[in-house]
């Protein structure tokens, strides 16, 4: 983490959510899980078009970027610097996602760093214990339950460098605007490319709320199934895992097992064949020195966090010591 809180902070790690907080957060995760449920039959209905599923996968890699570029391994653990405009463009993106207010966002995630798979991280599905049934009510909450507690992460305590920081105070102020940008912007694409209400609507359902949906369950599934499905090559304190089939749709976020080994490392799918596309869009956009102070991972660092030695051939760059 970029700026760890010290344990010993005379303010609370968390506050009181706001009134009605709830009702609204429940709305934005519902409502585009409904379209979801309802998107087989409206595509059998014809009511799907190219121009949908174009603006749709724009969007979602453009909302997706923005939560794993900016959000995460910007905003959150500070894996490399960018210029002001690419740094507020980036919060954009992600407010697009619709997954809260940037400053609440890197505070929730810092807080899951500082106590992962423990009491006090803020979305553990271990948190109820081990047994199955502990665990499946654990990857509901680690889902989606979490987002409905009655205490937020406090912001003041976890990510006063985003309050500082006049920007993205405003951006995280203002996160509103980002949400109705979110949902009316394909629908104002849809309908001029169209030319008709029609194409407005559909691309409104398509590529607003599908998109949403989809972003977000991606999202959600890094903080529950990463933690409990898949592979775990690295050391760490957590149950942070690899989620091989995750990998492409969460733009190599699901590649979480190394991320809690190295939380600042710009790249989580480190080995050969994990294939990382936010780390490849980080580093497109360090040669075009959009970024700069990349923190790339180390050969000999990521070797010695292996639990596997025979593993550290999969590590691209990795020499074997010559023995004396
Ligand atoms: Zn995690
Ligand atoms: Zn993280």
């Amino acid at each position: 983490m970029s700026t760890p809180a010290p344990t010993t902070s005379p303010v609370p790690t968390t506050v009181p959510i706001e009134r009605g907080m709830r009702t609204i957060i429940g709305a934005f995760v519902a409502i585009p899980l409904l379209a979801v449920a309802l998107a087989v039959p409206v595509a059998w209905g014809g009511w799907l078009s190219w121009v949908d599923i174009t603006l749709a996968a724009v969007l979602y890699v453009i909302a997706a970027g923005g939560i794993t570029i900016g959000y995460h391994r910007l905003f959150t653990h500070g894996s490399y610097k960018s210029p002001r405009l690419v740094r507020v463009l980036l919060g954009i993106a992600g407010g697009l996602a619709i997954q809260g207010s940037l400053d609440q966002w890197v505070a929730d995630h810092r807080l899951h760093h500082a106590r992962s798979d423990e009491d006090g991280d803020p979305h553990s599905p271990w948190r109820f214990g081990t047994t199955r049934r502990a665990v499946a009510k654990g990857l509901v909450y680690a889902h989606i339950g979490w987002l409905f507690d009655s205490n937020n992460t406090s912001v003041e305590r976890y990510a006063p460098d985003i309050r500082a920081d006049r920007d993205l105070d405003w951006m995280s102020r203002n996160f509103g605007w980002l949400v109705a940008t979110s949902l009316l912007l394909p629908a104002l694409l849809g309908g001029l490319i169209t030319w008709s209400w029609w194409g407005a609507l559909t691309a409104f359902f398509w590529a607003g709320l599908v998109r949403v949906a989809l972003v977000h369950h991606v999202t959600w599934s890094i903080n529950s199934l990463c933690h409990v499905f898949g592979k775990r090559p690295f050391t760490t304190r957590d149950n942070a895992t690899n989620l091989a089939w995750l990998a492409l749709p969460s733009l190599g976020e699901s590649w979480h097992n190394l991320h809690h080994t190295e939380p600042t490392s710009a790249r989580h799918g480190v080995l050969r064949g994990q294939f990382d596309l936010s780390a490849e869009m980080i580093r497109f956009m360090e040669k075009t020195r959009l970024a700069y102070d990349v923190r790339w991972p180390k050969p000999e660092r990521l070797a010695a966090k292996l639990k596997d030695p025979e593993m550290r051939r999969r590590i691209p760059g990795w020499v074997e010591p010559t023995r004396p």
